[in-house]
């Protein structure tokens, strides 16, 4: 299975709606892959509103 990420919130996923915020708009062209483990902790999440541990794309086209 080809992962995808959301163009909304950035989560990546292999199922055909986000998991996060119910959108079907994924697209598997994405680069770069940010790991959050502490989403309180880390700037980057902050900075991309992220607020749940997970993996995440930084550019999705
Ligand atoms: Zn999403």
């Amino acid at each position: 299975m080809i992962e995808k990420a959301c163009s909304t919130c950035h989560f990546i996923t292999k199922e055909n709606v986000c998991p996060k915020c119910k959108t079907s708009s994924l697209s598997d062209d994405f680069s770069g892959i940010l790991i959050v483990f502490d989403p309180e902790g880390s700037a980057i999440a902050k900075t991309m509103n992220i607020k749940e541990k997970g993996r995440y794309a930084l550019k999705v086209r």
